[in-house]
């Protein structure tokens, strides 16, 4: 035997946690793959996606600049118009969960740890070049300086905590003009007219064929489970728009294929679930799989990692760049519904709206343990759901693989009595 043979390789912390994540990744994937009904053929693109980022670490933007962001609201549009591929950082592996648990209190949000324990290990498979941190609710914002401490550009960018006045309207439309001079000063690149325009329509293209998809899932055979669909909706976070677009061409023509043919992705008797609350973020996809595994399916959603980044467009009166700016700020500020306001009734309806427009037979509302605002905010939709006669199941959830047995006999107990209340009327 040889010298070099007799070396063998001792693994690095950071092969570790890769090594990981990987099996965390593969572990979600092979049972959305086999433990459902036939997948549409058009999730192969993204299973072989989240293989390529999450399992073998290859980048998908090598030659670009990447704007990491910290939450939804930072405008997407705007980055793309000036030449930068923008990267959403909130995060879904209990890995990096239990890294960023050294450096934040014990009792804080699971997506904000994880978040930060990847900055900590810096295993990332495209590494951003800078990043901006909307000062949404206490634990992103208190997190930005902790990101910063540990070698990274951050930029923060101010965001209101009303939404219906209009000097919130102005201090946000202030901030994102701010962030728009920023950026483009700290990558050197030019706003255009033509750019921002453009960048504009594509990512309305992209959300009128993510809205396309979702009015076939009214149908009362919905062609695609909903762990599918957070899936597809999750990489938006990191894919290159144009890939993500052209596969979502092809799914939806699937679907609408599925759609004539009366197939149906889970059965006639599954309930029909409205889900809420904090976000599901690959692989962290804990409670679907649940509510879906318990034969139930998701037709639709109300939350920030899916359904709140396709709702809402960009509606534009002046195609001057200020105008468009001003126009992308207020469709940001208008279309979130996340708990951090103060008063945020538009949630409200919109999960009610969402239960009769896809005849849903109950709402899962998911709280992160340690998302203060999503935990007090549960009182009030609980007690709009009960006046409005929905049913209703409030979980709280964290990312550790050990939550599963009680966790699930809830999430069953209540699945099997919107069957049989299905079951007596169909
Ligand atoms: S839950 Fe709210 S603060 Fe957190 S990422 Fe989503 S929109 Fe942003
Ligand atoms: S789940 Fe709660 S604590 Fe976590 S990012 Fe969202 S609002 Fe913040």
């Amino acid at each position: 035997m040889t010298k070099e043979m007799n070396k063998r390789h001792i693994e690095t912390p950071k092969e570790k946690q890769n090594r990981h994540k990987a099996m965390e990744s593969a572990a979600v994937l092979e049972k959305i793959k086999h433990e459902f009904k036939e997948p549409p053929k058009t999730m192969d693109y993204f299973y072989n996606l989240y293989e390529k980022v999450y399992c073998r670490y290859e980048p998908l933007h090598a030659d670009k600049i990447k704007v990491g962001t910290m939450c939804l609201q930072v405008p997407t549009e705007i980055v793309h118009a000036l030449d930068a591929v923008s990267i959403r950082l909130c995060n879904g592996f209990y890995t990096d969960d239990e890294i960023g648990s050294d450096l934040l209190p014990q009792k804080s949000c699971p997506l904000v740890k994880a978040t930060v324990g990847q900055f900590v290990s810096g295993n990332f498979s495209d590494k951003p070049d800078l990043i901006i941190s909307p000062t949404t609710c206490d634990q992103k914002t208190k997190s930005g300086a902790i990101i910063e401490d540990h070698g990274y550009k951050l930029f923060d960018m101010e965001f209101p905590r009303t939404k219906e006045s209009e000097e919130s309207r102005e201090y946000w439309r202030r901030s994102v003009r701010k962030f728009t001079a920023e950026l483009s000063n700290d990558i050197n690149k030019k706003l255009t007219r033509k750019k921002l325009k453009e960048s504009i329509t594509k990512i309305g293209y992209a959300q009128h064929l993510y809205h396309k998809l979702n009015v076939l899932r009214k149908n009362e055979n919905s062609p695609i489970l909903g762990v599918d669909m957070f899936l597809v909706t999750n990489a938006f976070f990191f894919d290159k728009i144009d890939s993500w677009i052209e596969a979502m061409k092809v799914l939806v023509e699937e679907m609408e294929q599925r759609v004539k043919d009366e197939y149906n992705a889970a059965h006639k008797i599954s309930p029909r679930i409205v889900y809420t609350g904090s976000p599901p973020i690959f692989p962290n996809l804990k409670i679907p799989l649940t509510i879906e595994e318990s034969d139930a399916i998701i037709v639709a959603d109300e939350t920030c990692s899916s359904n709140r980044m396709f709702n809402d467009m960009v509606s534009v009166d002046e195609w001057f760049v200020n105008d468009m700016v001003d126009s992308i700020a207020d469709r940001y500020l208008k279309g979130c519904t996340c708990p951090i306001f103060t008063k945020n009734n538009d949630r409200i309806r919109r999960i009610i709206d969402l239960v009769k427009d896809y005849k849903a037979d109950g709402v899962v509302y998911q709280a992160f343990a340690g998302c203060q605002v999503y935990e007090m905010e549960q009182r009030s939709v609980l007690e709009a759901m009960e006046k409005e006669g929905i049913p209703i199941l409030y979980v709280e959830s964290d990312y550790s693989p050990n939550q599963g047995g009680q966790l699930t006999t809830r999430v069953e107990a209540f699945i099997e009595s919107l069957k049989n209340r299905r079951k007596k009327r169909i």
